[in-house]
């Protein structure tokens, strides 16, 4: 099994051979092509199973093969796809991830996250974003103070939520979830599914696949 196939569009299976990965891990394996359908997906995967590579190459290739990516427009639009994750430390990771592996494609990506100013971040909202990783704390800031436009949000993926739920985060999460349009591809991927997940999987995916490493 490799890379290309499971689906992906070469510039994403070049930057991932960059990358030295050699062949796709087990969660790669199932999750790529369960997200390239378009449809939810409940992932059960620990850190280290190569769980971030698992959402972020197949939310590429569908963000590259539809729409027109900011890097190409005139003027900036709206978020496409929202990624969040508990700790500052994932949303920076994630988002590397994200540049990385889609250095060929068009698309653009920021981090937000607490505990650094908020006006960069502003700025770089602005120029137009066309994946944003968050932390709920800081993406709820910014919808308060109308500074982060989550209308045109066509992929959802929650990465560690069991991390997210057990640092308190329920809440914000569910005020995020309200303003997100409801049409869109929902990904929750958490280590362990405790009653507290199960109900917010329940309530966030639409018949979604499962898979479990
Ligand atoms: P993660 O579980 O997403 O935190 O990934 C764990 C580590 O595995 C990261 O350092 C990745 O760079 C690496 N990795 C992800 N996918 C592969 C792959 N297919 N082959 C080799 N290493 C990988």
């Amino acid at each position: 099994m490799s890379f290309s196939d499971l689906g992906l569009a070469e510039g994403i299976v070049r930057a991932v051979t960059e990358q030295g990965y050699n062949a796709p891990t087990p969660i790669q394996t199932q999750a790529i092509p369960a997200v390239l359908t378009g449809g939810d997906l409940l992932a059960g995967a620990q850190t280290g199973t190569g769980k971030t590579a698992g959402f972020t190459l197949p939310v590429l290739h569908r963000l590259a093969s539809s729409g027109t990516p900011h890097k190409t427009r005139t003027s900036p639009r709206a978020i496409r796809a929202l990624v969040l994750t508990p700790t500052r430390e994932l949303a920076a990771q994630v988002e590397e991830s994200v540049r990385a592996y889609g250095k060929y494609t068009n698309l653009s990506s920021a981090v937000i996250f607490g505990g650094v100013g908020i006006n960069p971040q502003i700025k770089l909202l602005q120029q137009g974003v066309d994946i944003l990783v968050a932390t709920p704390g800081r993406l709820l800031d910014h919808m308060q103070q109308g500074t982060v436009n989550l209308d045109n949000i066509e992929i959802l993926v929650l990465d560690e939520a069991d991390r997210m739920l057990d640092m308190g985060f329920i809440r914000d999460i569910r005020k995020v979830l309200a303003a997100l349009p409801p049409k869109r591809q929902n990904l929750l991927f958490s280590a362990t599914f405790s009653d507290e997940i199960k109900a917010l999987a329940n309530g966030l995916l639409n018949n979604p696949a499962t898979i479990e490493v």
